[in-house]
């Protein structure tokens, strides 16, 4: 290659990369999947090589991946939280291990500590005398995102050790499959776009705006270096993973201290192959040089350290057909193309369909019926299609026109405004949604109608008992009998579950109604709020977004929701019908400090105003800003104000900034 095509092709490199890294790591949404991001850094690795002029040490070779956002407050790393190296082979690490023999001078056997490569993002914890004080993400590697207060609403991460250390800690923040796939089922019966794979929906939770929110995602967390300790001696990295684990941190249990090359081979092979079950993703394994001396005399390029190294797993791929491009429509008339194959087997299962995910990824990649095509298991989990073997395109493929009208009921489609998705615009009129938005009715999180499943709701359907979702309540015994496969008794059960279903609470039926952005927590919270359907209806934008955790896409969904006739009709005649539309008040769901308000006055030095704030409201307490006497107590930091001497003379309790940290800590066990 040309020295001018080399500096073409750099630049264009440089430009796609860091706009690949700023949708991975800013707005945790990857463009393209991991393996081609990373052919294209090694892609440009070669040529910077080749063309060692054309260097930069700003190139993404250079630098550690991701930036800092700007919502963010940032943290400056004293030392640089590094990426690492990778290696794809035993051989590699075989030739690896030399080279650090020849660094070090040594001809002895290296001592290593294998451990698991969790695919969740970096987490850097700072503790002092044994209290977390600051958790920051890795950002680029220099300056990180404050996320204290995010952190402080992970279980897994200790606000407290059980020994008073001060240092400072690296980890990952992952989500597990199972709650990964939990997440993502909620977020497609609320209509939300579900995450790509565990490790962004782990990204987009922790690197949330709203502490709460993050809370309710259910992270958790491993530990897996000490970056900086005061006043211990740690010797080898296997000792400080059993020191991590002694102060409380989750350590994950799976590493090893592998002493001679075969050791190293056997790890690989046992979670290549014949990996256990885990329930969190790995894109690989870590191997540490144990000694921390030896680490310290190797040190690190600007990228990544000298002793240690990531063996990253080949992405299971195969080679299929694809027979058929199918359009499914889902319950809020999202439409999702997926490809139909030729059965393969990937990673251990047997693979027919893989998505395509929307229109912009299906044009970009391309794909047409008859086409041979990779697919890989995304995130290990929902196969995808990765690319088109365009070589062994047939010549009679045509490119894939998406519909401009619903595959099942012919209505014109839009596209929604900022998003990639194409949505029917016959709402229930359209028979693939009311088949869904039945379903989702009668299911146990909403009205829990037992027996009405997917197969019974398609035979109501096919019998046209059933037009809408109220008709469920008009539907008799007679009616039932008629249906094949319904004898007496399964008429009966079924038409007295509908019968026990009139009395769900408002919150269940709100979320069986399925109003998008209105999830289960969210319909909890409105029908807490206003009690009865009449309220809620009757309620105007401005009403809607005073409501904790209630946002205004939220709101304007509610607003539009009963603006709509054909809702409102719904919404009546199941009134009508004898369906319950209020919502009970129940005392037996209280939180640890409902009922107490609470004052904070000076500085703490653990955490900030806010944080303390939002962790006392999830413990259910109100928070105000002046004294009086049925404030339940006054919590002070440094240099207190007014608000402490007031607190006194109205006899009302204070507690200092430890007090409070332990007295939390307690609540939150109750
Ligand atoms: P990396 O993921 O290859 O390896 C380093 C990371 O491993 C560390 O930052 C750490 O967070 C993690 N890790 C997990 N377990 C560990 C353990 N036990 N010990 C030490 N570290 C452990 O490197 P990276 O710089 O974090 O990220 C690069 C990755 O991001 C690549 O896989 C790349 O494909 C992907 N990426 C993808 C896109 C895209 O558009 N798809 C864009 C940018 C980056």
């Amino acid at each position: 290659m040309e020295l001018e095509q080399a500096r073409q092709r750099i630049e264009k490199l440089r430009v796609l990369l860091d706009q690949y890294s700023r949708q991975y790591y800013v707005e945790d949404a990857p463009a393209i999947p991991d393996a081609e991001y990373d052919e294209l850094t090694a892609e440009l690795a070669n040529l910077e090589a080749e063309f060692p002029e054309l260097a930069s040490l700003d190139s993404p070779t250079e630098k550690v991946g991701g930036m800092a956002s700007t919502e963010f407050k940032t943290v400056r790393f004293e030392k640089p939280v590094l990426s690492l190296g990778n290696l794809h082979s035993f051989e590699e690490f075989v030739e690896y291990q030399s080279r650090v023999s020849q660094w070090l001078g040594e001809s002895g056997p290296l001592v290593w500590t294998a451990e698991l490569k969790i695919d969740g993002l970096s987490i850097i914890l700072d503790y002092v005398r044994g209290r977390l004080r600051r958790a920051s993400t890795r950002g680029d590697g220099l300056v990180g995102e404050d996320v204290t207060a995010n952190v402080r609403a992970i279980a897994a991460i200790p606000q407290t050790l059980t020994q008073p250390v001060t240092g400072q800690f690296r980890g990952e923040v992952y989500l597990s499959r199972t709650r990964f796939e939990s997440l993502n089922h909620q977020r497609q019966s609320q209509g939300i776009v579900p995450f790509a794979n565990p490790r962004n929906a782990a990204a987009g939770s922790l690197r949330q705006l709203d502490a709460r929110i993050t809370g309710e995602r259910g992270l958790s967390a491993f530990i897996y270096e000490v970056r900086d300790i005061a006043d211990v001696l740690i010797e080898r990295q296997s000792q400080a993973l059993g020191f991590l684990a002694q102060w409380g941190f989750p350590v994950e249990s799976h590493w090893q201290v592998c002493r001679t090359l075969e050791d190293v081979r056997k790890y690989i092979e046992r979670f290549q192959q014949q990996r256990p079950p885990l329930d969190f993703d790995i894109d690989g394994l870590v191997f540490k040089l144990d000694s921390s001396v030896w680490q310290t005399q190797l040190g690190a390029t600007q990228k990544t350290p000298r002793w240690a190294m990531a063996y990253k797993f080949p992405p299971a791929e195969a080679l299929t057909r694809v027979r058929d491009i199918v359009i499914s429509v889902g319950r809020t008339g999202t439409l999702t193309p997926t490809a139909d194959l030729d059965p393969v087997l990937l990673a251990g299962t047997r693979v027919s369909r893989a998505s395509l995910h929307n229109e912009d990824i299906l044009r970009a990649l391309d794909v047409r019926v008859g086409d041979n095509v990779f697919v890989r298991k995304a995130g290990e989990i929902i196969p995808e299609v990765v690319r088109v073997e365009s070589k062994l395109r047939p010549p009679e493929a045509v490119p894939f026109v998406f519909p401009h009208t619903c595959p099942a009921c012919g209505a014109p489609v839009e596209r929604i405004p900022g998003e990639s998705a194409h949505r029917c615009t016959n709402g229930l009129g359209c028979p693939a949604q009311l088949r869904e938005s039945l379903i989702h009715f009668a299911s146990r999180d909403a009205m829990d109608i037992e027996g009405l499943g997917e197969k019974t709701v398609d035979l109501l359907l096919e019998s046209g008992l059933i037009h809408a979702v109220q008709d469920i309540y008009r539907l008799t015994r007679a009616d039932l009998m008629a249906l094949p496969r319904f004898q007496e008794l399964s008429s009966e059960n079924l038409v007295s579950s509908i019968e026990r279903s009139r009395s769900r609470p408002l919150s269940r039926l709100l979320y069986g109604l399925g109003l998008r952005f209105v999830g289960e927590r969210g319909a909890k919270t409105l029908a807490d709020c206003f009690g009865t359907m009449d309220a809620l209806e009757k309620a105007d934008l401005a009403e809607l977004q005073e409501v904790p955790d209630i946002g205004p896409r939220t709101a304007e969904s509610i607003v539009q929701f009963f603006a709509t006739p054909i809702n409102r009709e719904i919404v009546r005649d199941l009134a009508r019908l004898g369906v319950n539309m209020a919502e009970p008040i129940v005392g037996n769901q209280k939180r640890p400090l409902d009922g107490h308000t609470y004052v904070l006055t000076g500085t703490l030095s653990t955490m900030t105003r806010r944080e303390a704030e939002l962790r006392l409201s999830a413990l259910g307490a109100k928070v105000t800003g002046s004294v009086s006497e049925k404030t339940t107590a006054v919590i002070y930091g440094e240099s207190p104000g007014s608000k402490l001497a007031k607190a006194r003379q109205l006899g009302v309790s204070q507690m200092n900034e430890q007090e409070f940290l332990q007295w939390v800590a307690n609540q939150g066990q109750k």
